[in-house]
């Protein structure tokens, strides 16, 4: 007969997508009862009553210990966690509150990164969303370079998103069928945003629990250049998203966009490849120039073992589609800057999976103490 320690090692391979660990790890599963005809009883509890990957639970806790020997029958209850369990729950995270199904749906999230501004991060970004969306994914795209907030203008989106009865906000839709949600739709026309840490900590926790994705095959986020707070605070929010690194081609930036890599690293995300932007440009008459040396993107992929997923060229038309709230990919995918962002966005196809991570095994290594990075959250 199976043993409950079997039972319980079979559901550490069921993951909570949502919070992105295993269900036996967050404390979910109220009980095991093992009937001697083979049934096996299992209640998960659930933080909100109306949890809407309920149904990947039931299907993937059935699957998982019905592979078990000797197991003849599985019934799947559920319950729900207490207020205390809940609040024990959002300690062992190591943050304020806990999302409530806000990224149930969203199978995979990539953070576009680079070590320094003006690279074209913001260019690729709202690029390579445009190009994921015109591949036949569903696609949002959460700016969080929010003292450099690009994406309305980029991806030609603006307004007040509304607001539903139960407090959640529905992201407008930009260029391609991309939704969109950015600091920007919330401040005055090209208001700077001067807040500190704690309220911008705050922002992008919202962002990331109270908008309405629903069902999405990629969320892509803006991250701020460089490697601070904010990149931080995404990186522990989302333990299990990408990081795809943008950087120009001389070898001297690679230092660089390398301090980006280091803290991907160190806060435990799979760096998923690089895009070398401003690889080159083509004159009227067919003369090529590397305005910003080369090689380097090459360079950063060897040093961190991670493809090159694209280099994209120099081209006035991609700024000048990014200005005009027209992404190149949309306006013009014939252009050589566009393919090769095509291109980049089919990397990033072969590199993430398009199921709901819930049959996913756990990570083999326990996550590493980030302890000493947690930011001050306001209560
Ligand atoms: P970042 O997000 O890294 O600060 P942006 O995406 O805002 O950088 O790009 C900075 C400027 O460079 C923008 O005006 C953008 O249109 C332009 N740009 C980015 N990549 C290219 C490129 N490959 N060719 C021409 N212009 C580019």
């Amino acid at each position: 007969m199976v043993s409950k320690d079997q039972v319980t090692e079979a559901l550490d391979s069921v993951i909570d997508p949502e919070l992105r660990r295993s269900i036996v790890e967050l404390g979910m599963v109220r009980s095991i009862d093992i009937a001697d005809d083979g049934a096996v009883d299992v209640t998960v509890s659930l933080t909100t009553p109306a949890c809407p990957i309920k149904s990947h639970f039931e299907q993937s806790v059935a699957t998982k210990v019905g592979a078990l020997e000797g197991v003849k029958q599985v019934n799947v209850a559920f319950d729900v966690l207490s207020d205390d369990e809940k609040q024990a729950l959002a300690g062992k995270l190591g943050r304020g509150g806990l999302p409530e199904g806000a990224l149930a749906q969203v199978k995979n999230i990539v953070c576009v990164g680079s070590g320094k501004g003006g690279v074209g991060k913001s260019t690729m970004t709202s690029n390579l969303a445009a190009a994921l969306a015109a591949d036949g994914n569903q696609v949002g795209v959460l700016d969080c370079d929010v003292y450099g907030y690009s994406m309305p203008r980029m991806l030609g989106v603006e307004g007040k998103p509304p607001v539903t009865e139960e407090r959640k906000i529905i992201p407008l839709e930009g260029s391609g069928g991309v939704k969109v949600m950015s600091v920007g739709f919330f401040v005055e026309k090209n208001e700077a945003v001067v807040w500190r840490g704690p309220m911008l900590h705050k922002a992008i926790q919202q962002f990331l629990e109270d908008v309405e994705w629903g069902e999405l095959d990629y969320l892509i986020l803006d991250m701020p250049p460089g490697t601070g707070d904010v990149s931080i605070t995404l990186a522990q929010l989302l333990p299990q998203s990408k990081f795809l690194i943008v950087t120009t081609p001389q070898p001297a930036a690679q230092e660089v966009a390398a301090r980006a890599a280091q803290m991907a690293h160190e806060v435990d995300l799979e760096i998923i490849g690089i895009i070398e932007n401003m690889s080159g440009y083509v004159d009227p008459s067919g003369g090529r120039h590397q305005i910003f040396g080369e090689g380097g993107g090459q360079q950063l992929a060897d040093k961190l073992d991670v493809p090159l997923l694209g280099k994209v060229p120099l081209e006035e038309d991609l700024r000048e589609a990014s200005d005009s709230g027209k992404p190149l990919v949309v306006s013009n995918p014939d252009a050589p800057a566009a393919q090769a962002i095509a291109q980049a966005a089919r990397g990033i196809i072969a590199h993430t999976p398009k199921e709901l991570p819930t049959m996913q095994a756990p990570a083999p290594a326990a996550a590493p103490d980030r302890g000493a990075k947690e930011l001050p959250v306001i209560q």
